[in-house]
């Protein structure tokens, strides 16, 4: 067994939550700025040089990408082999969780659903856990904002709806969000198992770089079209018109039950914040 302690999770969390909010991935930027070299419209080549702009800022000044600084949302990976020592995962990533969004001066956006009562610190994270072979711990962060996260959907198609019916969903989808999840956005669609799972899918897809495709052959067709027929719709960056409508579609697939065909799309905006922890 092979211990790793509680404080050294922590710290890490914390750190991970301070910077991702801060500092835009390299592949987020890499493809805001080959939108910019695509875009037509003179209004989304503005939004775009915006983007960029904000982010370099946010950079240089250390200060959050945007107001909306996300829930907190982790993809835990946990060896077989790995013990924690002095105290809980669940608690030492609550504690950095509480640290980082305090200590960074990140929005606290967690509430009561009824009494919109702030938690105050952004906890309870939410946490995702996979136990996996081995004596180490991978942690995947994203803060995701709100306003993104509010147009996604999941829903049971028919299985004769196919191929075409998950895709027009797909694309339904993103037509009927227009402005609402900060375009550009990426698109993350998962597809098959259940209800619960198809969303867990879509949303975890979300993590992969973008600029990555699919190991899937038949999804990273699927992928490349669906991001072209996305583009096509004409939204643009901030809704105010362009081809820039995604940056990327990430898909996900997985067996389902015969009576079904389970689908979800999780949307992340242009302040797409991602970040891994490996211990
Ligand atoms: S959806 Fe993203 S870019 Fe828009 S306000 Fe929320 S975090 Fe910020």
């Amino acid at each position: 067994m092979r211990s790793i302690p509680f404080a050294t999770i922590k710290e890490k969390v914390k750190e991970v939550c301070i910077e991702t909010n801060y500092i835009l991935g390299e592949d987020v930027i890499k493809s805001l700025q080959r939108a910019l070299d695509q875009e037509e419209s003179p209004l989304g080549r503005e939004i775009l040089n915006q983007l960029i702009e904000n982010a370099r800022i946010a950079r240089e000044e250390r200060i959050p990408l945007c107001q909306d600084t996300g829930l907190a949302v982790f993809f835990v990976e946990l060896g077989d082999e790995v013990s924690i020592e002095g105290g809980r995962l669940s608690e030492a990533i609550n504690e950095g969780v509480r640290e980082g969004y305090g200590g960074g001066f990140l929005r606290k956006s967690a509430c009561h659903p009824f009494s919109r009562k702030n938690t105050g610190d952004n906890t309870p994270a939410i946490i995702h856990y996979e136990l996996v072979a081995g004596d180490r711990l991978k942690i995947n962060f994203c803060a995701k904002g709100g306003g993104s996260e509010n147009m996604s959907r999941v829903t049971m198609l028919k299985p004769s709806d196919g191929l075409a019916g998950v895709e027009d969903f797909v694309v339904n989808r993103v037509w009927e969000a227009q402005a609402n999840p900060c375009p550009p956005i990426i698109v993350g669609v998962g597809i098959g198992g259940t209800m619960e799972r198809a969303a867990f899918l879509a949303k975890k897809s979300l993590l992969r770089k973008i600029g990555e495709e699919s190991n899937d052959g038949e999804l990273a067709e699927m992928e490349k079209r669906l991001l072209k027929k996305i583009n096509e719709l004409g939204i643009g960056p901030a809704g105010l018109g362009g081809r820039s409508t995604a940056l990327a579609v990430h898909v996900v697939m997985e067996p389902c039950h015969i009576a079904s065909l389970p689908v979800a799309v999780n949307i992340n905006c242009h302040s797409s914040r991602h970040g891994e922890i490996l211990l």
